[in-house]
Order: C-alpha cells, then structure tokens, then sequence
C-alpha cells in the first residue's frame, strides 16, 4: 500500500498577469516519505508548479485560478506564504541563494525559525555539517567565497535548519559539474531516506534526478504528459531520446 500524499496538488491552473497561463491543470502527488521529480525542458511549467505549493506566486504577480492544493490534508491553495513555511513547507528557489557576506555558520543561524532555542539550532547545525562535511571545513569562511556547490549546499542546509515536513528544490544541479551533482543528490537520497523527509525535486537533468527519485512526472507546455516511477520513465523510449541523451 503507497504511504497517503503528505502533498495533493489537483488539476492547478496558474495565471501570471491574469493573462499568462503557465500551468494549465496539473495534478501531482507527494506521497509522504518519498522523493518525487518534476522534469521537463525550459519553460514547461516547474517552477511554477513549486511557486504555487510554497505560495511565492503572489511576489510575481500570479494566482492559482483553477484547482486545489492540499498539504497533510489542510487546504492551503491560498495560504499566505509564511503560514506554508510554519505548516513545514520549504522552498529552496532556484540559483542557490545565500547571504554572501555572511558565513555558513551565519547564513544557518540566519535561516533558523524565530523561537528556535540556541541548543536545537547547534543540533540541527551539526546534523547539516555531518550530511556536507565539505561546509563544515568552510563554516567560517565568508560564503561569497564558497564554490557554486558549496553554496548550493548551504542553500539546502538553510532550508533544512527549519526542520521541514517537505523539502522543494528547483534546479540545485544547475551549473555544477557532474561529480557534485552526484555528491549533492547523493546527500538527498541520504535526508530522505533517514529523516524520512518528503522531497519534491524540479529538474531538467532527468539523467541524475531519476537515478534518486521513485517517481517522476514529465511537465511539457504547462501539462503533466507522463507520470510514473523512476523505473518506467528510465524504460521509456519517448524519455530515452528526449530527456536522458540516449537517441
Ligand atoms: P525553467 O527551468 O526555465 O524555470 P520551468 O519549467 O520552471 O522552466 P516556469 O518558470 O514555471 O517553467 O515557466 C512556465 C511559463 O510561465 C513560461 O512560459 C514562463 O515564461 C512563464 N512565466 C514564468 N514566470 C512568469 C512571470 N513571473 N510572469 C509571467 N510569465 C511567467
């Protein structure tokens, strides 16, 4: 029996400008516990999609028009961002944003929730430097410093000092070169699996992601057009040529 959806999101129209349709009923499921991908190419509607879930639409001037999305059963289509946050949804956007000026150290204090106790952040500290011991050796250099995958790794160990019940991550393969993207999802498959954390992976590298992921959904022009396991994707001769350079 598959673990219930610990995200629903069900037949979601999102319009920019209230002219701009960019999805266009898309339903996916997170079932709780699991690791699930969205791939698809440039402008097919995943970061959307994500910016719907954490509710950072309204910053870009878009709305849910159609359709619900559900977390742990509670409808949050239009929750305001920061009570999405408070519920346990996280949303590390794409391009491994980080506070430059500021240590690894630093930016994880900065990122820990109002009202957490100095001894559970040094918990939660110390479980994240154990995951990326590569940001451990650079706890105390300024971030600006860091290498494009330690900063993406200091954006997921911001989100994950907020403990939450689902992480969402747009593009952290972006611009690394394949040894870190296997050394990062790696790390992932690691939270997921020990934390029991559900994740929700945006990519277009569909190679690496389905290699980590039990299921995937393939988004083409603002529509789910294929969903099934990682297994059945990786079989697929439409996904073979398209999405994982194998034509
Ligand atoms: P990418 O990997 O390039 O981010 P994507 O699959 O995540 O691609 P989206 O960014 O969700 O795609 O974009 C879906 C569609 O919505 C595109 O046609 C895009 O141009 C449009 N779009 C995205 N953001 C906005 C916005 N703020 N205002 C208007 N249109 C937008």
């Amino acid at each position: 029996v598959e673990a219930q959806p610990i995200l629903s999101m069900n037949s979601v129209e999102v319009l920019y400008d209230n002219v701009m349709l960019a999805i266009k009923g898309v339903s996916v499921q997170v079932p709780k516990g699991e690791m699930i991908a969205l791939l698809g190419s440039n402008g097919a509607g995943k970061s959307t999609t994500l910016k719907a879930i954490s509710g950072l639409l309204k910053a870009e001037r878009g709305r849910v028009s159609r359709g619900e999305i559900k977390f742990e059963g509670t409808d949050i289509t239009d929750m305001l961002a920061q009570n999405r946050v408070a519920q346990g949804i996280c949303h590390v956007i794409e391009g491994r944003r980080v506070f430059e000026h500021l240590t690894p150290e630093e930016n994880l204090t900065a990122a820990a929730p109002s009202g957490m106790s100095r001894s559970a952040l040094n918990v939660e500290k110390e479980k994240i430097y154990n995951y990326f011991p590569r940001l451990a050796e650079r706890r105390n250099s300024l971030s600006g410093y860091l290498s494009g995958g330690e900063q993406q790794m200091l954006a997921i160990g911001r989100a994950l000092v907020t403990q939450p019940k689902l992480l969402m991550l747009d593009e952290p393969s972006l611009g690394l070169a394949p040894f870190l993207v296997a050394e990062i999802f790696g790390i992932l498959q690691k939270i997921n699996k020990e934390d029991g954390m559900s994740v929700l992976l945006v990519e277009q590298n569909a190679l690496a992601a389905l290699e980590i992921v039990s299921e995937g959904y393939l988004i083409e022009n603002g529509r789910v057009v294929m969903n099934g396991t990682a297994e059945a994707l990786k079989a697929n001769s439409d996904i073979q040529e398209f999405y994982l350079g194998a034509g």
